[in-house]
C-alpha cells in the first residue's frame, strides 16, 4: 500500500484533476490511498467567508459562497459525464452551499468567529474537492471509495491546530481505510480535516494535508509516501526568491525536517516525523511533470560529500536580547530565561548565548509584553522586530569547518544580527533584517549552489 497526497495546485482545475487521475492510474497495483487538499485558493476563500461574516458583511460573504459553489459545479460539469452521479454531486454542492450560508449567518449574528467555526467552514474545501475527485476517478473506470477523514483522523479540540490522537487514529484508520484498499478500491480522502472525540470538525493546521498523509502512511505501514505538488521536488531554495533554485535528488529525514521547520513551505513542518518513526521513504514530486523523479527523502545513512543542501528562511521574526542584571551564575541565568519562555509557551527558533547575555529569535509575540516584564526582574531586555532567520541545512555541515567562512564571506555586505548553529548540527542559522532577506538568500545561493564543484562538492545530488 502507498499513500499519495495531492496539494491545492495539483487539484486546482479539471486539467490538474485529469493529471491526478493519470498519475494515480499508474500506481493502482500498489494500492494507493489518496489524500487531497482543497482546490488552490479555496481554503483562503472559506476563511475569508468566516471573517466577512463576523464583520457583518453578509452580501460579500454570500458572493464568495456563490463563487466557491460555481467553481465546484464547473469541475463536476467538466469531469463527470454520467448523469446520475453528476446530479448527485450537484445536489451535494447545493447542500454544502446552504450549510455554508447557515454558518455564515450564525457567525454574523454573533459578530465574532471562533476557531471552532473557522474549522467547520474551512473543512468544506477538502470535502468538496475529494468527492468530485473520487467520482472523476470512477468516471475514468478506476474503482474508488470516498472515505470521510473525520471518521479516522480523531484529534483533540485545539481547533485550527488540532493534534491527532494517534492510537485512536490507528484503530479507526485500520477499520475505515484498509477494507476498501484490500478490496481493490482506490481510497480517496481529505487531508487537513479531522474530528474531535465528540464528533466536532477540526483541522490540523494550514498546509496540514502533508501531515495527514504522513500520519496515515506511518500508522498503516505504507511502502511509500508521495507528496505531489507544483515544483519538481525539494529545491535548493524557495523558487519565488531564487528562480534558478535546483532540485535536490535525495536528502535525509533530518535535512527535510529542518528545512520544513525553517519555513520551506513545500512540506508541512510535521510531515517527516511520522515517516521517521517507521522509516518510510517520502517522495516529493511535481504533478505537472510526473516524468521527473522528484526528491527522495530517506533515513540517508550513506555519507555524502555534499555539505549544504538547501536554504530556508522564516520571516516576521523578533529578536530579544537579554543581559543579566544580577550576579547570576551562567546556568542560573539561562534557566531563569527559559523558564519564562516555557511559561508563555513561546518557541525559541534560534538562540545565541554568552555567560551573561542571551539573544533569542521568536516569531510568536502574543505574550511579548508579559515576558519582557518578567525578564526585567533579572535582566536588561530589548527587542527588535522586522527580522528574518536564514538557515542553511545539510547533514554534513558539522564536518566542514570551511563552510562557515564561505557563508559569511558571501554575505559581507549584509548586517548579521545573530548567528546560531542548531543543536542538530545540520543547520546553520543567522538573523538578518527583513529588508535584507531576499538579497541574503540570493547571495548565499549563488555562493553555495551555482557551482558546488568549486567547493569540491558532488553535483550528483542536484539537477
Ligand atoms: P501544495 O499545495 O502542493 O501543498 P505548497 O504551496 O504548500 O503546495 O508548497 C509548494 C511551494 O513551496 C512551491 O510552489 C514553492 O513556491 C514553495 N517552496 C518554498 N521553499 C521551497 C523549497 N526549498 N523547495 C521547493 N519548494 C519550495
Ligand atoms: N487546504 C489546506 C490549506 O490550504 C490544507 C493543505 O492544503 O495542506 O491550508
Ligand atoms: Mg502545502
Amino acid at each position: 500500500m502507498i499513500v499519495m497526497k495531492f496539494g491545492g495546485t495539483s487539484v486546482e482545475n479539471s486539467d490538474a484533476i485529469r493529471r491526478l487521475i493519470e498519475i494515480v492510474g499508474t500506481e493502482i497495483p500498489r494500492k494507493p490511498i489518496v489524500f487531497v487538499s482543497a482546490c488552490a485558493g479555496v481554503t483562503n476563500q472559506l476563511l475569508k467567508i468566516a471573517g466577512l461574516s463576523a464583520e457583518g458583511k453578509k452580501d460579500e460573504a454570500n458572493d464568495l459562497i456563490s463563487s466557491v459553489r460555481a467553481k465546484h459545479e464547473k469541475l463536476v460539469e467538466e469531469l463527470v459525464s454520467s448523469e446520475l452521479p453528476r446530479n448527485y454531486l450537484k445536489g451535494k454542492i447545493s447542500v454544502y452551499a446552504h450549510e455554508l450560508k447557515n454558518l455564515s449567518q450564525a457567525i454574523s449574528v454573533l459578530g465574532e468567529v471562533t476557531n471552532r467555526s473557522r474549522d467547520a467552514i474551512a473543512s468544506y474545501g477538502e470535502r468538496l474537492s475529494s468527492m468530485i475527485i473520487a467520482q472523476a476517478l470512477e468516471d475514468s473506470a478506476v474503482k474508488s471509495a470516498l472515505v470521510d477523514a473525520r471518521e479516522f483522523m480523531i484529534t483533540n479540540d485545539n481547533y485550527t491546530k488540532a493534534a491527532p490522537v494517534f492510537p485512536v487514529v490507528e484503530e479507526k484508520a485500520k477499520k475505515t481505510l484498509l477494507p476498501a484498499v484490500l478490496n481493490g478500491y482506490v481510497v480517496v480522502t481529505q487531508g487537513f480535516i479531522g474530528s474531535s472525540e465528540k464528533g466536532i470538525t477540526t483541522t490540523i493546521g494550514r498546509g496540514g494535508s502533508d501531515y495527514s498523509a504522513a500520519i496515515i502512511g506511518s500508522l498503516l505501514n505504507a511502502e511509500e509516501i508521495q507528496i505531489w505538488t507544483d515544483v519538481d521536488g525539494v529545491l535548493t531554495a524557495d523558487p519565488s526568491i531564487v528562480p534558478e533554485a535546483r532540485r535536490i535528488k535525495k536528502m535525509s529525514f533530518n535535512e527535510a525536517s529542518e528545512l520544513a521547520y525553517f519555513g520551506a513551505r513545500v512540506l508541512h513542518p510535521m510531515t517527516i516525523l511520522p515517516a521517521i518513526e517507521k522509516n518510510i521513504p517520502v517522495y516529493v514530486r511535481n504533478s505537472r511533470n510526473p516524468a521527473y523523479h522528484g526528491t527522495l527523502i530517506t533515513k540517508g545513512e550513506d555519507a555524502e560529500e555534499c555539505v549544504a543542501k538547501s536554504i530556508a528562511y522564516k520571516e516576521r521574526i523578533t529578536l530579544l536580547n537579554l543581559v543579566s542584571s544580577r550576579m547570576f551564575l551562567a546556568h542560573d541565568f539561562l534557566e531563569a530565561v527559559f523558564a519564562v519562555f516555557n511559561k508563555y509557551k513561546t518557541i525559541a527558533h534560534a538562540v545565541a548565548t554568552s555567560e551573561v547575555s542571551v539573544s533569542v529569535a521568536i516569531d510568536d509575540t502574543t505574550s511579548l509584553e508579559e515576558m519582557k516584564k518578567e525578564f526585567s526582574e533579572f535582566a536588561e531586555v530589548s527587542d527588535s522586530s522586522g527580522k528574518a532567520i536564514v538557515c542553511v541545512v545539510g547533514d554534513n555541515i558539522r564536518h566542514s569547518p570551511g563552510i562557515v567562512g564561505k557563508i559569511f564571506s558571501a554575505l559581507d555586505e549584509i548586517r548579521i544580527n545573530m548567528i546560531s548553529q542548531g543543536a542538530s548540527e545540520i543547520n546553520l542559522g543567522f538573523v538578518v533584517d527583513e529588508a535584507d532577506l531576499e538579497r541574503a538568500v540570493r547571495l548565499l545561493h549563488t555562493e553555495l549552489f551555482s557551482n558546488p564543484r568549486s567547493h569540491g562538492l558532488s553535483e550528483e545530488i542536484f539537477d
